[in-house]
Formats: structure tokens, C-alpha cells, sequence
């Protein structure tokens, strides 16, 4: 292999590695706004005053990333490395789980389910203590970490296409598709939050669906590979100084399209599961009253962004917070 040849690849592994994220911030973002609106009223007020800072950390989980060395398996889980079956075959709560597969095995292939209902038990415990500061932040995190468990690649240890030769499909699904087309979702739905008796069974038939559509995700990007020279599938670009490969537009289009609506499914059914999340957990802390009530000029501009959320008109009428911030510099 040449030198030049040699160099490129570090570059795609570069790429690889700094694109190989969770949802991409855009949709993270997205998520923590849409389970604003599926609340109930006495928790509306205090969520949505505070939903610039729900949007605003919402991907604060994958940085802690670059400086935790344990955060990483808190937001994936390598169904295959826990056996046959293992979507339906694991325990429900982590004790069991790590008696059954070690905790070494937990921490080095992931444990995504089992983060977010210790999660939901934190978050319980600060609605409980009544600490607005302590709720905004597990509500944050928990919500990040529901959204990771519905993309499906993060519930195969082929996360990133890298075992059937098709690198960089991760990032593609989750970050560059939702970036191009997140002007022709639709971001309602009529979910309202509902409390879940089972929480950790909530999150495992997520996580289930989620890994139900793997097969599908790689086989539609082997589909539409069919159809797309190299040259028209891929493009070099210049990130953070360095040449990476990345897809052409034209070719996440065409893959979008082939996969039908359901990178706009995996969104909402987040965003309705983070609103559940939140809401069973409030309940569990025995309904508690949290944060001041809306003004009455308040409730009426809530009453109003509701209705443009009903008509699907968050992002024509700039209110859909995660495309009102400016581009980062590092995605
Ligand atoms: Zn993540």
C-alpha cells in the first residue's frame, strides 16, 4: 500500500472517529424540544422555561466523552457480544445483568438500558429533592441517552458498517441524513406523556426496535451503492485541518429515500419516550411542584408555539431551537 494511500485512510479513520458520535447534536436537540410539548400542565412551565437549556446540553453527554473515559458504553450496547437473542434474552436490571455477563463485559460493549433507567432513578431523586438544577441536568442526560437507544446502530457491535464494508454509515444515518432533510419531517405527533409501569420494559422494546431495523439499514446502503459510482458516493472534504472522506449528498438522499420514513419514526418515537421518561419519574417522586407557573403572557406564547408545533411549522417559523443556533465548529 502506498504512502499516500496509507495517509488517506488515517484520515478516514480520523473522520470516522470524530463523526462517530449519537444522533447527531441536531437531533438530540430536536428530541428535548418536541417531549417539551407532550408534557402534561403542571409540568410545562417549568420545562419550557427552561428549554434553551434542555436544547443547549443536549449533546453534552457525547462531549463528556473526549475527557470521561467511562462515559463511552453509556450510550451504545453490542447486542450480538451478549449472545443469541440477547434483545430479549437480558435481565432487565443490572445486578442480574452483571452477574449473567460480568461487568467487564457491560463496560466494554456497552449498556445503554441499563444508563437510562439508573438515569430515571436520578432524575426521580431530584424531582424528589425539589433542586431545579439537579432535574434539568438527569432530565438532560436521560433524554440523550433514550435517544441513542433508538438509532439502531447503536445497538450492533457492526456500529459503524466497519465489519460488512460499510464504514462511515453511522454517521450517516443519524447526523448527515436528519441535517439534509430535517425540513420535511414531521416532528408531531399526538403522543401525550404517559406514565410507564414498567419503565426498563419501555426501554428494552426500544431497544429491540431499534435493533430490528439493522438489517435494513445496511442492506438499503448496499442497495443504493449499487446504483452510485464511487466517485458519486463519496467526496473529500476538509475537517478540523484534515482531509476526510465523507458521502455526497446526492448519495444520503438517495439512501434516505430508499429507507422510507423511518430515521423520521426513530426521531419521534425518542422525543415520545423522553417525555414518558420524564413524566414517570415526576410521578414517582409523588407529583411534586416544581418551578413558578407561567405568567398569563407566558402561557399565551406557550399556547401559540403548541400550535405551530400541532401544525408541523416549528422550523418555518423559527422556532425550532436546534436549527437557530450556529453551526458547530467541531460536527
Ligand atoms: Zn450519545
Amino acid at each position: 500500500m502506498s504512502f499516500t494511500k496509507n495517509i488517506v485512510l488515517s484520515f478516514v479513520l480520523v473522520g470516522i472517529l470524530l463523526t462517530c458520535g449519537s444522533w447527531g447534536f441536531l437531533i438530540h436537540k430536536t428530541t428535548v424540544q418536541l417531549a417539551v410539548y407532550k408534557l402534561p400542565k403542571q409540568l410545562q412551565p417549568f420545562f419550557y422555561k427552561q428549554m434553551k437549556y434542555l436544547v443547549a446540553n443536549a449533546g453534552r453527554a457525547d462531549t463528556r466523552r473526549n475527557t470521561d473515559s467511562t462515559e463511552a458504553p453509556r450510550h451504545f450496547i453490542d447486542l450480538e457480544k451478549f449472545g443469541d437473542n440477547a434483545a430479549y434474552a437480558m435481565p432487565f436490571d443490572w445486578d442480574s445483568a452483571q452477574r449473567l455477563y460480568t461487568r467487564d463485559s457491560l463496560l466494554l460493549y456497552g449498556y445503554v438500558p441499563y444508563e437510562i433507567v439508573r438515569m430515571k432513578t436520578k432524575l426521580t431523586e431530584a424531582f424528589r429533592s425539589g433542586v431545579g438544577d439537579s432535574i434539568l441536568f438527569y432530565a438532560t442526560d436521560l433524554a440523550h441517552y433514550i435517544g441513542d437507544a433508538h438509532v439502531p446502530l447503536h445497538t450492533t457491535e457492526n456500529y459503524d458498517g466497519q465489519l460488512s464494508d460499510q464504514k462511515g454509515i453511522h454517521s450517516l444515518w443519524e447526523s448527515m441524513i436528519p441535517e439534509i432533510l430535517i425540513g420535511n419531517y414531521q416532528l408531531y405527533d399526538k403522543h401525550q406523556a404517559t406514565y410507564l409501569q414498567d419503565p426498563a420494559g419501555a426501554i428494552w422494546e426500544a431497544i429491540r426496535s431499534s435493533y430490528m431495523l439493522v438489517p435494513e439499514v445496511l442492506a438499503k446502503e448496499k442497495e443504493v451503492t449499487g446504483k452510485f459510482p464511487t466517485d458519486k458516493k463519496y467526496r473529500m472534504q476538509m475537517r478540523r485541518g484534515k482531509e476526510v472522506r465523507s458521502y455526497t449528498s446526492e448519495f444520503a438522499k438517495a439512501y434516505a429515500a430508499a429507507l422510507g420514513s423511518s430515521i423520521n419514526e426513530q426521531l419521534l418515537k425518542s422525543a415520545n419516550l423522553i417525555a414518558d421518561f420524564w413524566f414517570t419519574a415526576w410521578v414517582d417522586a409523588g407529583r411534586p411542584e416544581i418551578g413558578d407557573r407561567f405568567t398569563k403572557m407566558e402561557k399565551k406564547v406557550f399556547k401559540n408555539e403548541r400550535k405551530v408545533f400541532e401544525r408541523n411549522e416549528l422550523l418555518k417559523d423559527s422556532l425550532l431551537l436546534s436549527k437557530k443556533e450556529p453551526p458547530r465548529a467541531a460536527e
